[in-house]
């Protein structure tokens, strides 16, 4: 379904993913993990298009889809939950999911919203709230389900348990178990390693730009050398890295690149 083949991409001078390769079948979780600045957010914001890679390839469903504009790509079926939800914090929840529907033909709307319902019952009881008065759980929700609007073929998550108290972790991944279930195909990057691994079909290790270690979810769970790797220091009890217990307000409006 998704190809990406030799991708870099630079800020400046500073070449933060080089030479990345990966792929992404038909109804797969697949992990992207690795220590902070390691080049996930730049991976993903390539492949949507909010970051033009400097050389490499990505394809999505046989179509050359490299450099594309992120509305283009949402249109195409890739959409992105953004790594700090970036929500329009002024307007309502039912708002921002219609925004998120807007690339939908109109008849599709209801029936995207009425899943919305069903998928995240505690969004219907915050219809009417502002986004930005949502606790951090709610307002990851929202961002997953405006994502979901666009009935994107593949969902991409950047850090989607970031700064949530561990029992929203569970939401989150008991979610993206859920929506695998239902047929969606995920690109997730975690910092949470461990939780990644569990639910993943396969996944990536990136340090420092690059594709270092893959295979799938239980191989990387075995691989003890990898684990320095993964959080950029060793693992802690009962895993590690990225989980907080900040359960702050999500989000900011408008759209853009995470950093
Ligand atoms: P994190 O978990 O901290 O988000 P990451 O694995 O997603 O880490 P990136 O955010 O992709 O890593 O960053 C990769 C590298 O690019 C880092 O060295 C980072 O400092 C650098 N970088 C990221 N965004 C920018 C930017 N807008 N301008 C310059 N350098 C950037």
């Amino acid at each position: 379904m998704l190809e990406v083949d030799g991708l870099t991409t630079r800020y400046g001078s500073i070449n933060a993913l080089r030479n990345a390769s990966l792929d992404v079948r038909a109804g797969e979780i697949v992990g992207l993990i690795g220590p902070n600045g390691a080049g996930k957010t730049t991976l993903i914001n390539s492949i949507a298009g909010l970051l033009t890679p400097a050389a490499g390839r990505v394809a999505f469903g046989g179509t050359d889809v490299t450099g594309w504009a992120p509305d283009r790509m949402l249109r195409a079926g890739v959409a992105l939950v953004p790594e700090h939800r970036r929500l329009f914090t002024d307007l309502t929840v039912v708002e921002n999911l219609r925004i998120g529907g807007v690339t939908r033909p109109a008849g599709e709307r209801e029936r995207l919203l009425n899943e919305m319902v069903e998928l995240f019952p505690v969004l219907k009881e915050k219809w009417t709230t502002s986004a930005g008065y949502l606790s951090g759980g709610e307002a990851q929700q929202l961002a997953i389900a405006r994502a979901l609007m666009t009935d994107p073929e593949l969902l991409m998550m950047d850090e989607p348990s970031l700064g949530l108290a561990p029992i929203l972790v569970d939401v989150v991944f008991d979610l993206i178990a859920r929506l695998s279930a239902d047929g969606k195909t995920l690109l997730v990057v975690e910092q949470n390693a461990t939780r990644m691994l569990q639910v993943a079909d396969r996944a990536y290790v990136l340090r420092s730009g690059e594709v270092v270690a893959t295979g799938t979810g239980n191989e990387l769970l075995g691989r003890e050398d990898l684990f320095d790797t993964f959080v950029g220091g060793g693992p802690g009890p009962g895993g590690v890295g990225g989980v907080g217990d900040i359960d702050g307000i999500g989000g900011v409006g408008g759209v853009g690149s995470a950093h």
